[in-house]
């Protein structure tokens, strides 16, 4: 059996890492098993999907470098949709309703205050043909719901281990709305039976439609002879203080993230481990992040989304990341100062852009800091006429020497004037990048 699963996306907006995490845990679990990654684009909602957010997430999940074999558009298979649901009406599985949003509402609150769960009554089921008739005439549309059996629904999470969902306590949902638009459900089955989808795999946000789903899976199996998916629900994503994601993270789009600058690498290695076993750290490659996953290191509390991780894990992307791929970035920022320069400043970054600066301040002119005018003077004096790749230890010891300053108060002058800044990568390898004309300069301020 080859595995294949889907990214189901609603284009009626950006995604973010919530979608994505989703979209790599799919991705992560293909590639594993040698799967099939499908992106399927649940864009029934013709109102609210866009082109614009549907390339949009191509873009995002390219870059993010979760490339898909399968692709298709819910709003290209309405014929498919429409054969499934001829054929629920056929065997008594799909009924028309003919309430009004006010009329369903009145209805709920009248339970409620009779302390009754609002569960729709099935008045559509009892409807005889002379009384759909009368709706008709007085011009309404019907809306179908589908049939629960109201039975105990069960499954075996690959997360969540033995789950069950009591469709008895829900309302039969509506499959159809009364314009004829399908709903995401009845699709998203039709898709996954007809597509052979082997493994569902989702935020937990979805359970109680996994009960719904099962029961529409089954009563499609005359249509599609296939076995059920296997289901994966994961916790969903709370901030740093355990609470929902905040405001700012939650609407955190993908393409905010690629401005600000963030590694893709830092996004996908954050996304695939929070919430799970394994230590939150940089991974080399997507494809060492597919050879770790497991839903068996899944935990079932809520996955901590801390901006203040991420960013240290781009700060650890940066490190690993060798001068042969950093060099065409570097090149297009105009800070390509060769395999020295790259491995000594990307242990000092937070995010890609800040080499420009290093590069500046090794290339370009700085505002030399003096405080002590004569331990400038000094250092100056005591320069090495050829300064070397291994001069700093010499020079700066011989510094030390005739000022008597350490520690701090040795190195903390040597790099406020070199640098213009109180902190930064190794001075070593700094001061031989920048030079002995360049330092002779800075030091006489
Ligand atoms: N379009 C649905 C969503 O974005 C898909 C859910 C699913 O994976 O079935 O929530």
């Amino acid at each position: 059996m080859t595995v294949k699963v889907r990214f189901a996306p609603s284009p009626t907006g950006r995604i973010h890492a919530g979608n994505v995490r989703a979209a790599l845990i799919n991705w992560l679990f293909a590639h594993k098993n040698q799967g099939v990654f499908v992106l399927r684009i649940d864009d029934t909602d013709l109102e609210r999907s866009t082109k614009e957010n549907e390339d949009l997430i191509e873009t995002d999940l390219k870059w993010l470098g979760l490339e898909w074999q399968e692709r298709y558009n819910q709003s290209k298979r309405f014929d498919i949709y429409q054969t499934a649901a001829d054929a629920l009406k056929a065997a008594g599985r799909l009924y028309a309703c003919y309430e009004t949003a006010e009329e369903l509402d009145r209805r709920r609150k009248v339970q409620l205050s009779r302390g009754l769960p609002p569960v729709y009554d099935r008045a559509g089921l009892a409807l005889t043909d002379a009384e759909k008739a009368a709706f008709e005439a007085e011009g309404r549309k019907p809306h179908w719901r589908f049939k629960l059996d109201g039975k105990r629904v069960s499954w075996e999470d690959l997360v969540r281990g033995h789950c069950e969902v009591d469709t008895t306590s829900m309302s039969d949902p509506v499959l159809i709305r009364e314009d004829g638009a399908f709903l995401y459900t009845l699709p998203s089955v039709v898709d996954d039976m007809d597509m052979k989808i082997t493994h569902v795999i989702r935020g937990e946000d979805h359970v109680a439609n996994t009960g719904t789903q099962l029961e529409i899976f089954e009563a499609l199996q005359g249509l599609f002879p296939v076995g059920l998916p296997v289901f994966a629900h994961m916790p969903l994503l709370v901030g740093a203080d355990g609470e929902g994601l905040s405001k700012r993270l939650g609407s955190m789009s993908i393409s905010q993230m690629r401005e600000d600058g963030l590694e893709p690498l830092a996004i996908t290695s954050h996304l695939a481990k929070i919430g799970t076993s394994d230590p939150l750290e940089a991974a080399p490659s997507l494809v060492a992040l597919a050879d770790g996953q497991d839903f068996g290191k899944m935990g079932r509390a809520p996955a901590r989304y801390d901006f203040d991780d991420l960013m240290r894990l781009n700060a650890g992307v940066l490190q690993a990341m060798s001068y042969a791929d950093a060099k065409p970035r570097l090149a297009k920022i105009d800070a390509d100062l060769g395999e020295l320069f790259w491995d000594t400043v990307k242990m000092n970054l937070h995010r890609f852009a800040e080499v420009k600066a290093w590069a500046q301040i090794i290339s370009g002119d700085i505002t030399p800091r003096i405080e002590d005018p004569a331990f400038a003077a000094k250092a100056l004096e005591l320069l090495p006429d050829d300064y070397g790749r291994d001069s700093w230890q010499a020079w700066s010891g011989a510094i030390k020497e005739a000022t008597g300053a350490k520690g701090k108060a040795l190195f903390m002058p040597l790099r406020q004037a070199l640098t213009g800044m109180d902190h930064g990568p190794d001075m070593g390898a700094l001061s031989f990048l920048i030079g002995r004309e360049k330092i002779a300069q800075r030091l006489k301020g």
